[in-house]
C-alpha cells in the first residue's frame, strides 16, 4: 500500500525527473524538435489534428484523497509540470493539439474534498494550457457526485479557467449517469453548449464476481468498453437525450460496443415492447447519430463500419496519450480507405475544433 508520503514522494520526485528531462529536451530542442514535428494534410491541405483522448494527472489533487488516489503506472507521463516529453511525442505522431482530460477518481470524495480537488485540477490544466495555448485545451473535472456541485464546477471550468467542456465517468459510483438527479448537471452542459467527454472506469460490479478473471485483462478490454455502451444506452432508453437534446456528448473507445451491434437495440422495443418504459422520439440507433466518438476502435473496418452507423461526422481523433493501444491514430484515418478528404479533415481536427472551440 502507497502511503500519503510515500505517494508524495514518489510523484516530486517523477516532477523531478520530468523536469530533468524537459531542460535537457529544451537545450537541445530547436533544430531537432522542428525537424521532428510532423505537420499533417490532406489534399494539400495543412490540418490542425486534435487528440481528444488524451489523459493526464495532478498529483497534490489526488494526494487529497483518504486513502491517497494510488498513481496509475504511467504516472510520470501523465504530469503536466514539464511537458517537453508529451509534445515531443505529439510532434512524432503529427498531433497539433491534446484535449487534456483526468480520469475521474475523486466520485467518492465527500462535497469539500471534492470542491477542493477538482478547483486545484481546473487551475492547474487552465495554467498547462495558457502556457502552451497551440498544444492543449482541456476539460474541467467535476464532482459528479454532489451534480449541482458539478454544474457549477462546469461552469466555472468554461467561464473563468478557459476550459472546453467537462470529463466524466461512465457511471459515478454505481449509479447510471442517466439518473434524474444527475439532471442539473446535464442541463448545464446542454446551455454552455460545451463537449462532455464519457470514459469509462471499468465496470467494478463485475470485477467482483469471477467472470473478468483469467487471461486477457478482460476488466479492461471488455469491461471498460462495456460500460460505455451501457451508460449510452441507458442516456437514449431512460430519455436523457431527449430531455437534453442538444447536450454533446463524445464517448471513448468509439462508443464501446455499441455502434457496433444498434440494430439489437432497435428491435428489442419491438419484440418486447413492455420493456421499454419511456417513450422515445427516434429509434434508438438514430440517437447515435447525435453522439461523438473518438477513433479508437484499431481496425479500418471497425472505422468504417462505426463511420456507417454514426455518420463519419461524428468521429474525432483520440489516442489514449500515454496508454499505448495506438501510435498510428493519424494514420488511422488516412489510410481507412472510402473517406473523402473532407470527411477525413473531419475526424483529424475539423470536428474537435468546433466542438471545442479551437
Ligand atoms: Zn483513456
Amino acid at each position: 500500500m502507497t502511503t500519503r508520503r510515500a505517494f508524495l514522494a514518489e510523484a516530486a520526485g517523477a516532477v523531478a525527473g520530468l523536469a530533468f528531462v524537459g531542460c535537457d529536451l529544451l537545450k537541445a530542442r530547436p533544430a531537432a524538435a522542428q525537424a521532428a514535428r510532423r505537420m499533417v494534410s490532406v489534399a494539400g491541405r495543412r490540418v490542425k489534428t486534435i487528440d481528444v483522448h488524451a489523459h493526464a494527472a495532478v498529483p497534490e489533487a489526488m494526494a487529497l484523497m483518504s486513502p491517497p488516489a494510488s498513481p496509475p503506472g504511467l504516472l510520470p507521463k501523465l504530469l503536466m509540470g514539464a511537458p517537453q516529453e508529451r509534445l515531443a511525442l505529439m510532434d512524432a505522431q503529427g498531433i497539433d493539439v491534446q484535449a487534456l482530460s483526468i480520469n475521474p477518481y475523486w466520485y467518492k470524495a465527500d462535497r469539500e474534498v471534492a470542491t477542493r480537488i477538482c478547483e486545484i485540477q481546473n487551475e492547474k490544466l487552465a495554467q498547462i494550457c495558457a502556457a502552451n495555448p497551440e498544444r492543449f485545451v482541456a476539460f474541467a473535472t467535476v464532482a459528479l457526485q454532489h451534480p449541482d456541485l458539478a454544474a457549477a464546477q462546469l461552469e466555472e471550468g468554461v467561464k473563468k479557467y478557459n476550459l472546453r467542456g467537462a470529463a466524466i465517468g461512465g457511471s459515478v459510483n454505481g449509479e447510471e449517469i442517466s439518473d434524474p438527479k444527475f439532471q442539473p448537471f446535464w442541463a448545464k452542459a446542454e446551455q454552455l453548449g460545451v463537449l462532455v467527454f464519457i470514459h469509462p472506469q471499468g465496470t467494478a460490479e463485475l470485477n467482483a464476481t469471477t467472470r473478468f478473471k483469467g487471461n486477457g485483462g478482460l476488466d479492461n478490454v471488455i469491461g471498460n468498453p462495456l460500460e460505455t455502451t451501457l451508460a449510452l444506452s441507458h442516456l437514449i432508453f431512460e430519455g436523457t437525450l431527449d430531455r437534453f437534446p442538444a447536450i454533446k456528448i463524445c464517448a471513448a473507445h468509439g462508443g464501446g460496443f455499441l455502434p457496433s451491434y444498434a440494430g439489437r437495440s432497435d428491435a428489442g422495443c419491438v419484440v418486447v415492447p413492455a420493456r421499454c418504459g419511456v417513450p422515445l422520439k427516434k429509434r434508438p440507433s438514430e440517437y447515435l447519430r447525435q453522439l461523438y466518438y473518438d477513433s479508437i476502435v484499431f481496425t479500418p473496418e471497425a472505422l468504417r463500419h462505426l463511420a456507417a452507423e454514426t455518420g463519419p461526422g461524428q468521429i474525432v481523433m483520440g489516442t489514449d496519450y500515454p496508454y499505448p493501444w495506438t501510435s498510428t491514430s493519424v494514420n488511422h484515418i488516412l489510410d481507412t480507405p472510402g473517406f473523402s478528404d473532407a470527411e477525413r479533415t473531419a475526424m483529424l481536427g475539423d470536428t474537435a475544433a468546433k466542438l471545442l472551440r479551437i
